[in-house]
C-alpha cells in the first residue's frame, strides 16, 4: 500500500511534509503496520511558481508484514524498521486512508492560503511517467485525478487541491538512474520555532569525515547548510550516499537534544530536473535545461549584483543566461567569459524576463583573444599609420603608403579561465542539483 503527501507546510506558520510523514509512519507501526523499504522524499520542479521553498512530497510503501528489517530511524528513543520485503500486504486502504486523514489534518497549516495539501492511499504503485513530467514540467490537476481514479486510488485535495500533484508523483518516482539519501532530524516540540542549537565546528568535522555526504558547509560563504531558517521542526538533514554514513555523520553532530530521526532516500543531488535541449527555440519557460552555445553578448552586471550574458547556438538563436547575487563567487568565473568561448549551461528557464539561471557551467573551449597594441610604422616615413576602418588595413596619412592589417603588432590576451565543470556554492545550491562532488566520483 503506498501513501503519498505534499503541501502540508507554510513559510510563516512552519510544518513539514516530511515531519508529518514521520508522525504518520510512527502511528502506523504502533497500530501494527510495517514500513516497507525507506520513506522517500521527492523534490519535483523547481521552477513551479506555487512551490512555497523546495517543491518536495513524500511518500512510503506499508504492509502488514515485512521481511528483512533495518535501521530507517527513531522517535522518542523508539527504533523505526524498514522492511526489504513484503511478507503480507494490507488490503485495507479505506481505514488507513482514514487514520492517515486524520493525522494530515491535524499536521497542516490549512490557515496559509497557499497551502493546499493532498494524500493519496493507493494499492498499486503510480506510473513513473507521472514523476517523470512532474519533475521536469508542468502537470495538471484533471490528469492526476484520472490517474488515481484508474489505478482505484483514494485520494483527498484540500482547498486548490494542488498538493494532489506533488503526492501522486512522489509515489511514481522509483530510483531508475540514481538515487541520494537525507537524513532528517526532528526538534522536540516545545524547541520548534526557537534558535536552532548546533555547532559549525562539528558540522565542518562532520563534512570533512564523512566523505559520502555533500553540501553540509559553504566555507566561503561561512553558511551552515544542514540547517533549515524557517521555523519548521526540522533541525537539520545531513544528504549523502551512504545511509550507514549518515548515521555516522549524525553522531559526529554537535546539537541540542532532538525528538528524533529518519532516513529519506531521494531524487535530491541527482539533476533529474535537467533535459538536454539541442536548440534554444525549445528551450521553454519552468523547464530546467542544459543547453550549449557560444558566448555571443559579454557578462555584464546589473542593479543587484546579478551577471547576466547570452549565448548562440548553431541555428543563430540567442538566450541569456544569468549568476544571481546569491550564487555569489559563481559569478566571478561568468564575468571572464568572452565572446566566442563555448559553454554549456545548466539551469531553471523563467519566464520573465526569459533566462537560464545557472546551476552549473561547463566551459568547453575558451576563446584565443588577440588584441592589436600597435599600429604598423611607415617604412617611409618611420610614423605610425593609421587603421583605415575596422578590420581592415593601414595607410601613412604622410605618403599614403598602404600596408595590410597583419603587419600590426598582436598580443594574445590572458584569459585566466580554464575549461572544465563550475557549479554555484553549497550556500547556493538547489535540492535537485548534482553536486561536482558526486558527478567527479562517477567519472
Ligand atoms: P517543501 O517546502 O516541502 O520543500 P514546497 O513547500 O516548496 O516543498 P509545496 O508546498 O509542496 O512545495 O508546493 C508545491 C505545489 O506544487 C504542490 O501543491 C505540488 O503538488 C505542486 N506541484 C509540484 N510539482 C508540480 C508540477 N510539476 N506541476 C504542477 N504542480 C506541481
Amino acid at each position: 500500500m503506498w501513501i503519498g503527501l505534499d503541501d502540508t507546510d507554510s513559510t510563516f506558520a512552519g510544518g513539514c511534509t516530511t515531519y508529518v510523514a514521520y508522525l504518520i509512519i510512527s502511528y502506523l507501526i504502533k497500530e501494527g503496520y510495517v514500513l516497507i523499504g525507506y520513506p522517500r522524499l521527492v523534490r519535483l520542479n523547481p521552477n513551479i511558481p506555487w512551490k512555497t521553498r523546495g517543491n518536495g512530497a513524500v511518500s512510503f510503501q506499508i504492509a502488514r508484514r515485512g521481511r528483512e528489517k533495518f535501521l530507517v530511524g527513531m522517535n522518542y528513543g523508539k527504533k523505526i524498521y524498514g522492511y526489504r520485503n513484503i511478507e503480507e500486504d494490507c488490503d485495507n486502504h479505506g481505514e488507513i486512508f482514514s487514520q492517515v486523514k486524520k493525522i494530515l489534518e491535524e499536521e497542516a497549516r490549512l490557515n496559509d492560503k497557499n497551502t493546499n495539501p493532498g494524500l493519496v492511499v493507493s494499492k498499486k504503485k503510480i506510473g513513473y511517467e507521472l514523476y517523470k513530467k512532474a519533475v521536469k514540467g508542468i502537470v495538471f490537476l484533471d490528469e492526476v485525478t484520472s490517474l488515481l481514479d484508474k489505478n482505484g486510488a483514494l485520494y483527498i485535495g484540500y482547498k486548490n487541491k494542488r498538493g494532489l500533484i506533488g503526492a501522486a508523483a512522489s509515489i511514481a518516482w522509483n530510483p531508475v538512474f540514481d538515487k541520494t539519501y537525507e537524513l532528517i532530524t526532528y526538534r522536540k516540540k516545545e524547541k520548534i520555532g526557537s534558535k536552532r542549537e548546533i555547532d559549525d565546528d562539528s558540522v565542518k568535522i562532520m563534512d570533512e569525515t564523512i566523505k559520502t555526504t555533500f553540501d553540509n558547509y559553504d566555507y566561503i560563504n561561512k553558511h551552515n547548510r544542514i540547517k533549515p531558517n524557517s521555523p519548521c521542526p526540522v533541525l537539520y538533514g545531513i544528504r549523502g550516499d551512504d545511509t550507514e554514513d549518515l548515521v555516522k555523520a549524525m553522531n559526529i553532530v554537535k546539537s541540542e537534544e532532538f525528538q528524533g530521526w529518519i532516513i529519506f532516500e531521494s531524487n535530491q543531488a541527482t539533476d533529474e530536473h535537467l533535459q538536454k535541449k539541442e536548440k534554444i527555440k525549445d528551450v521553454k519557460p519552468f523547464e530546467s535545461v542544459i543547453v550549449k552555445g557560444t558566448v555571443y553578448k559579454e557578462p555584464f552586471t546589473i542593479t543587484g549584483g546579478h551577471v547576466i550574458f547570452s549565448i548562440q547556438d548553431a541555428y543563430n538563436d540567442t538566450i541569456d543566461c544569468a549568476a544571481y547575487e546569491p550564487t555569489k563567487e559563481f559569478r566571478n568565473i561568468i564575468k571572464k567569459l568572452r565572446k566566442g568561448d563555448i559553454v554549456e549551461v545548466y539551469g531553471g528557464v523563467r519566464e520573465e524576463p526569459f533566462t537560464i539561471n545557472l546551476e552549473k557551467i561547463k566551459i568547453l573551449n575558451v576563446a584565443k583573444i588577440v588584441e592589436k597594441i600597435e599600429n604598423p610604422v611607415c617604412e617611409k616615413c618611420g610614423k605610425h599609420m593609421k587603421s583605415v576602418g575596422k578590420k581592415q588595413g593601414f595607410r601613412c596619412i604622410r605618403c599614403g603608403a598602404k600596408a595590410k592589417r597583419e603587419k600590426a603588432k598582436f598580443t594574445t590576451i590572458e584569459r585566466n579561465l580554464s575549461p572544465g565543470f563550475y557549479e554555484v556554492p553549497v550556500c547556493a545550491r538547489r535540492h535537485l542539483s548534482k553536486p561536482l562532488k558526486r558527478i567527479m566520483k562517477e567519472a
